[in-house]
């Protein structure tokens, strides 16, 4: 009952479950407690925060017997850092609780039962992953340049030498860029007056090809010293670009719209089993390679292919998983909405010799509903991988009205894949199985492909009659 404590109050509970974020939940008195960094099985003296009627917020003031699962954090930030938000939970268990947060959505959400849950598939050697990382430029309270990561939850940066998840060259990017701008005066942004120059470094990094691209984000339209810069950035093995990305807006977002090749290409090459895919800073690609290519291998495996198979492939990004598919397919159509990572697409068929492959760029709620009814196209399977917020209706609507045989859902949040497979089971599909990737150690996100049959095949010949008709 909330009429049992107030703010402030200390109070001592077991955690028995983690929440979306990663915070413990536990129960005192039979009532919930919210508790940031505290684990499953951690018993924790915490203060109360906030109250809300059925539940309330404690912070973690002590440990008083840490769960058998924690293990000590690698990276000595970890806590202040919103980045890993469970490293301190063993690796297995981390595994655990993302296949289990999947599993219950499903269940609660997406009413959805009677399936295969897969193994997740986890990392060996869950560290150093990230193939991209975009680091905050700012000033400490003596006016010295830092670069490292915004606190959790907020936009003060806490300086940062050394990241366990990143590759260990940033440490080097990261050490020339702000000994540039000490060296040469150089500003930095500031969020609260919108001035100052630099705004964010933002590299990445291909792990099969080593090469490298260093882009800074500036509040202006050229740096100063730029070709001291790039003669010092040059000595970073594995160098192919140097950029600029002009973002003069007020805004939290990292990248604006306009890109400037200072040396180099303005992209890097890197590889997925045996495709090689051209890189553009403003291309979305996923930042964990080694798991990325475990991921499509199983989104490929689903799919079902024999090689007469028609199949799109919606929120294409650059035409990463259309091109996997590509190798096992008759054909093979991307839509994106971001037109420079469709340029990249198109490339990279190219670069792979792969002419099964043809792209659109717009919204795939939008393009496909207008090939669907202008056209008449067809597909055999549809893989879908939209961002967090999940698909729109209407292309949910349009995919039941094609009717393929298979749908492929590769999403990166439970939440709304519960909600549309929903939908797509009420619609006439049939979840049969799903499995979950670890894309992410230590952080509370997973990534899940899940496989959807339709019920009934015949109901799929009576729409496509209907549709000539
Ligand atoms: N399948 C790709 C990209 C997945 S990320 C890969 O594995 O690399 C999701 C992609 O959807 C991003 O590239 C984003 O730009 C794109 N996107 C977002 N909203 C979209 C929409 N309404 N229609 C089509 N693409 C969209």
């Amino acid at each position: 009952m909330k009429e049992n404590f107030k703010k402030n109050d200390l109070v001592t509970l077991k955690i028995t479950d983690l929440g979306s974020s990663g915070e413990g939940i536990g129960k005192v008195d039979g009532f919930t407690l919210f508790v940031k960094d505290a684990l499953i099985g951690d018993v924790v003296q915490a203060k109360i925060i906030k109250l809300k009627k059925n539940y309330g917020y404690g912070r973690l003031m002590e440990i008083v017997t840490p769960s058998p699962a924690r293990v000590e954090a690698r990276c000595p930030k970890a806590r202040a850092c919103g980045g890993c938000q469970i490293q301190p939970l063993d690796y297995e268990k981390q595994l655990e609780y993302k296949e289990n947060k999947v599993g219950g959505l499903l269940e609660r959400v997406g009413k959805i039962r009677d399936y295969v849950m897969e193994p997740i598939i986890g990392m060996e050697e869950p560290w150093h992953y990230r193939n991209k990382a975009q680091f905050p430029v700012g000033k400490d309270k003596d006016g010295k340049i830092i670069t490292g990561f915004y606190a959790g939850r907020t936009h003060s940066i806490v300086p940062l030498d050394k990241c366990f998840i990143q590759h260990p060259l940033n440490e080097q990017i990261m050490s020339i860029v702000q000994r540039w701008m000490e060296e040469f005066n150089i500003s930095s942004y500031d969020e609260v007056s919108h001035k100052g120059l630099v705004r964010h470094i933002f590299t990445r990094i291909g792990k099969y090809t080593g090469e490298v691209m260093v882009c800074l984000v500036i509040n202006g339209k050229k740096i100063p010293k730029e070709a001291e810069l790039i003669e010092r950035l040059k000595q970073i093995p594995g160098i192919k670009s140097i950029c600029l990305n002009v973002n003069r807006e007020n805004t939290n977002v990292i990248l604006g719209k306009d890109i400037q090749c200072l040396w180099g290409q303005p992209y890097i090459t890197d590889k997925i089993g045996e495709i090689s895919y051209r890189i553009s800073p403003l291309s979305f690609f996923q930042v964990n390679p080694i798991q990325t290519q475990k991921l499509y291998a199983t989104a490929l495996e689903y799919a079902g292919l024999t090689g007469k198979e028609t199949v799109w492939d919606l929120y294409c990004g650059i035409g990463t998983i259309s091109l996997f598919l590509a190798q096992a397919a008759k054909k093979v159509y991307g839509v994106e909405i971001v037109p420079e990572a469709i340029r990249d697409a198109q490339e990279n068929a190219r670069l792979n010799h792969i002419e099964n492959a043809e792209f659109f760029v717009g919204k795939a709620e939008e393009v496909l509903p207008e090939q669907y009814e202008k056209n008449g196209v067809y597909a055999d399977v549809i893989v879908v991988d939209p961002p967090r917020k999940g698909c729109d209706e209407k292309l949910l609507a349009c995919m039941v009205q094609m009717a393929p045989e298979t749908i492929v859902y590769v999403s990166c949040d439970p939440a709304t894949l519960a909600r549309d497979l929903n939908y797509l089971s009420n619609h006439g599909y049939k979840v049969e199985k799903v499995r979950c990737t670890d894309m992410f150690p230590h952080s509370v996100h997973v990534e899940t492909v899940v496989l959807l049959s339709h019920k009934s095949p015949d109901s799929h010949i009576n729409a496509t009659i209907i549709n000539i008709g």
